[in-house]
């Protein structure tokens, strides 16, 4: 079958990227490489005065055997390692391994990404979205928030609007404002984002104001809510971006910790044990970078939860046209992602594969499905049994929120003169004091608006009074994460007398 090719998305850049010619000192930046050129181009230190002969990096070796998917204890001793060394110059490994040398990892050039990196992710995102027109790639980045400022300066002038879920990871959100671009929410639920709404904010998108031309959403394990978005509800989201030309940005760092739906008798609980890869890679959720045939979805992807935030190296999924402005960008800000980076973690998972990588996340999606569990049964078990609380388990990510109705504290109507913001700070502060923190919603709340206004049904909300806060069964061990849970329990029951 032949795939369509993409369209052409150039009509909604920013004038900067208008403005921005491509660095003449790039275009001949690859020479540098071709043995028959004696290279006098360019300011590149040789590399014999990097002072690494070598790196080693060993980590796990994931299988269903030995990975972190095994039921024996985890004593830290693994049955085999994976050992990767890194050597200054080129060395041909056993069968088809090639690691980036040091000399090309840690010089200038390659601003896609080294080829041993790119061709694992791009192999990687075939396999998992089997993307549906023909000239697609992957970039290297920094990760997610590199990606998302890059975004910004690609499509957004001061003073445009864009569309993002009513609650969303403020990091974002602030870096938009900052440069001066409107955030107009859009409603969602505990299925994520709503598509009526986006699509009936954008029929009756007030005509003296430039219409959004993106759209940023997380749409699994969203941050802050959890929620994930439904197949359904994308396909649908899809349509609606292609009615009013939306560019849709899919910031998905926490894709892979997709889980099963929480039960709440420990007895009848399961974690699904897959038979095959194929039936894993069956059961995720349809990527809008999956159901893209115009290629109007950017995708952004990042090791951070996956392997370690500090790896500073995730990727970008979107057209060649696309990539090639983003490119352009990062010649004139990040170059490239750090050559230590992409080397180790390259080789890393060249030596793992496709299938040990799969096996990898396959096993954090089994840990992180235990530590929802813990929390969740711990809230379920120390929070008063009441209405005012409703606990809402996640079915990705690393999030689970509370929702709180403010309007049933003691102090509602006298202490906090009926402002549900002023009972959600008073929770916090006493969270604090009891040695728990967790984040009040609002502190990621999507409130801009254009001039001249956008109609006020946009904005309608559900219940007012709801406030909600955001915890997460990452960041701690489990026996924390017990008494995290028991002290916000008592917090609440305190504050609410109940
Ligand atoms: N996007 C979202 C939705 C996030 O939650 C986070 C991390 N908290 C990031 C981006 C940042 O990701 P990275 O480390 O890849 O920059």
């Amino acid at each position: 079958m032949t795939l369509p090719q993409s369209l052409d998305f150039s009509h909604l850049y920013s004038d900067e990227t208008r403005a921005r010619k491509s660095s003449p000192l790039k275009s001949c930046i690859h020479y540098f490489q071709d043995p028959k050129i004696a290279f006098l181009g360019g300011g590149l230190p040789l590399s014999k005065y990097f002072p690494w002969d070598s790196i080693v990096a060993d980590s796990s070796l994931p299988s269903l055997t030995y990975g972190i998917e095994t039921d024996l204890p985890n004593t830290g001793a693994r049955e085999e390692t994976c050992h990767v060394r890194l050597e200054r110059n080129e060395i041909t490994k056993g069968g088809d391994l090639k690691d980036i040398p040091l000399s090309r990892a840690l010089q200038y050039g390659f601003g896609m990404g080294q080829p041993e990196f790119l061709s694992f992710v791009r192999e990687h995102t075939q396999l998992v979205h089997k993307v549906r027109y023909s000239d697609w790639d992957v970039l290297a980045t920094t990760g997610n928030t590199g990606s998302w400022e890059s975004t910004l300066r690609i499509f957004c002038n001061k003073g445009d609007t864009i569309l993002a879920e009513q609650y969303s990871f403020s990091s974002s959100i602030y870096a938009a404002e900052a440069q001066g671009i409107n955030v107009f929410p859009v409603p969602l639920d505990e299925h994520g984002l709503i598509p009526e709404r986006l699509e009936a904010i954008l029929d009756n998108w007030n005509p003296k104001t430039k219409k959004p031309k993106l759209l940023y959403t997380v749409p699994t394990g969203q941050n802050p809510t959890g929620s994930s978005l439904s197949d359904n509800r994308k396909i649908e989201i899809y349509r609606i971006a292609q009615k009013h030309d939306l560019l849709i940005l899919e910031d998905e760092p926490y894709y892979f910790l997709q889980m099963d739906h929480y039960q709440r008798e420990a007895t009848s609980r399961k974690v699904t044990h897959f038979k095959s890869q194929s039936e894993f890679l069956d059961s995720l959720a349809k990527s809008f970078i999956s159901l893209d045939t115009d290629g109007r979805v950017i995708r952004m992807d990042s090791f951070s939860k996956v392997l370690a935030p500090g790896t500073r190296l995730g990727w970008l999924v979107a057209s060649k046209k696309i990539l090639r402005v983003y490119n352009q960008l990062h010649e004139m800000t990040i170059q490239n992602p750090s050559g230590f980076s992409q080397a180790i973690v390259a080789g890393t998972l060249n030596r793992w594969g496709q299938e040990g990588f799969l096996d990898w996340l396959l096993g954090l999606r089994r840990e992180y499905s235990e530590k929802r569990d813990i929390a969740i049964d711990g809230l379920f078990k120390h929070l008063p049994k009441t209405p005012i609380f409703r606990i809402n388990p996640p079915t990705a990510g690393m999030f689970f929120t509370i929702t709180i109705d403010a309007s049933a504290h003691p102090d509602f109507l006298t202490k906090y003169s009926s402002k549900p913001e002023l009972v959600e700070l008073a929770i916090y502060e006493k969270t604090i004091e009891n040695g728990v923190l967790v984040i009040p919603g609002s502190w990621f709340k999507v409130s801009g608006n254009t001039e001249p206004p956008q109609p006020s049904e946009h904005k309608k909300g559900s219940n007012s009074n709801e406030i909600f806060f955001r915890g997460t069964f990452a960041a701690v061990d489990s026996d924390t994460l017990k008494n995290g849970v028991q002290r916000l329990g008592e917090t609440l029951k305190q504050e609410f007398q109940l």
